[in-house]
């Protein structure tokens, strides 16, 4: 991408920037749990008809969204933004807080939303000049739904096919001003893990006449750390947090039963097959040692492991350069072991990857870690970064990946 052309991108979106921050404000203020984003969809629909674009497609994915800007080709490309917030308090007093309680923006899919819509609006003007078509997703269900995977049974990469797919997300960890790239590995794959130790309830004063399960899965616990610890490959991450243990009911008596909650976060299949052994084989005659028995349970719909697509990222990180600066494109060093449902992109075969948008602000206060009850950014000052972003990597993937 030639750097008078991003650059001019870049202006258009900056020219944009009242429209951005008012789209971006107003979701913020009316967040909505996973697939339960209808006002967001319709606000999105309302707007892109607004912008102009020719198709849009509410319903794609229960309550997702599509609209496509036409081009001068045949080939499409697209860019997706997740639109759910999270069941999460916010604590702040900015003018344009929630104002739906227990819900808040705390992820910054509003500020993805706000970002491809001004995407929306970048490439419909120069839809004359576009070498193809863009395929605008405005996905629903991030946050654990997989909102992704009802887009794609709903034929959102079909018809027309998207030749490559991209996407961005907000980053505390990265400055304002600043795109982060990653390659490869980027997010976890998650699994739900439910464990149940049962042992005997009795006397408190008499444990050796029952089984007491506390005791038992204390110990299950800290073997399962131990084992990711000293016999798995820590150069491949990967991590089990136990966030739930429940048992017992009273102070003078064996607790017969505790249930644990947990989720697995792993890289590479080899990380995980391993956690996956120890959790269901091995573990089970550890506390069979201690006189308990062990049920365990690993929930398999959690999302699979984000790898970008290396031509994906070579015409993100071009894109990033001409726009702002080599000196502003930052290498993401580590994968993270969060989830992603942006994943499933990928896995249906689009070529896919997804950068950061840095938001981090020390100078301004904008420290607040996502999913935090004081998470924001300087919505005025990186809008405009995201959405001449998405629009110039679309424009760039059609001109070849
Ligand atoms: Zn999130
Ligand atoms: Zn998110």
């Amino acid at each position: 991408m030639k750097r008078d052309t991003a650059s001019r991108m870049l202006a258009r979106a900056r020219r944009l920037r009242a429209k951005l921050v008012g789209w971006r404000r107003h979701l913020h203020m009316y967040p909505e749990p996973s697939m339960e984003e209808h006002e967001t969809a319709a606000f999105v629909v309302e707007r892109l008809r607004e912008i102009g674009v020719e198709k849009v497609m509410p319903g794609v994915g229960k309550t997702g969204v599509v609209g496509l800007v036409r081009g001068q080709r045949s080939k499409t490309v697209g860019l997706r933004a997740d639109m759910d917030a999270l069941e999460l308090e916010e604590e702040s007093n900015v003018p344009y807080r929630s104002r739906r309680a227990g819900l808040m923006h705390g992820c910054g899919h509003d500020a993805h939303v706000a970002c491809l819509l001004g995407a929306a609006a970048i490439l419909h003007e120069m839809r004359d000049r576009l070498p193809g078509g863009v395929k605008l997703v405005f996905q629903p269900g991030e946050e654990g739904a997989g909102g992704a995977r009802y887009m794609i049974e709903d034929g959102v990469l079909a018809r027309p096919k998207l030749r490559a797919i991209a996407a961005l997300h907000v980053a505390m960890d990265t400055e304002a001003g600043k795109i982060g790239i990653r390659r490869g590995y980027d997010t976890a794959q998650t699994e739900d893990v439910r464990m149940v130790v049962r042992g005997k309830a009795a006397h408190a004063a008499r444990p050796d006449q029952g089984v007491d399960s506390i005791a038992v899965a204390s110990q299950a616990l800290v073997a399962v750390q131990q084992f990711i610890a000293r016999h798995t490959n820590l150069v491949d991450r990967k991590l089990v947090t136990f966030g739930v243990i429940r048992g017992g009911t009273r102070a003078n008596v064996l607790a017969d039963k505790v249930e644990v909650v947990g989720t697995i976060r792993s890289l590479e299949p080899e990380g995980r097959a391993a956690i996956t052994k120890f959790l269901t084989r091995d573990l089970r005659k550890l506390v069979g040692a201690m006189g308990a028995r062990l049920w365990v349970r690993i929930e398999k719909d959690g999302y699979p492991p984000l790898v970008n697509d290396d031509r994906v990222v070579d015409v993100v990180e071009e894109t990033a350069r001409a726009m702002v600066g080599g000196g502003n494109v930052a290498e993401v060093a580590q994968p993270n072991l969060g989830g992603e449902d942006f994943a499933y992109f990928g896995l249906a075969g689009v070529p896919a990857a997804m950068f950061r948008l840095g938001i981090r602000d020390e100078r301004k206060g904008f420290t607040s870690a996502g999913h935090s009850s004081t998470f924001d950014m300087d919505d005025r000052r990186v809008l405009p970064i995201g959405a001449a972003m998405l629009a110039a990597v679309a424009v760039r993937m059609l001109e070849g990946v």
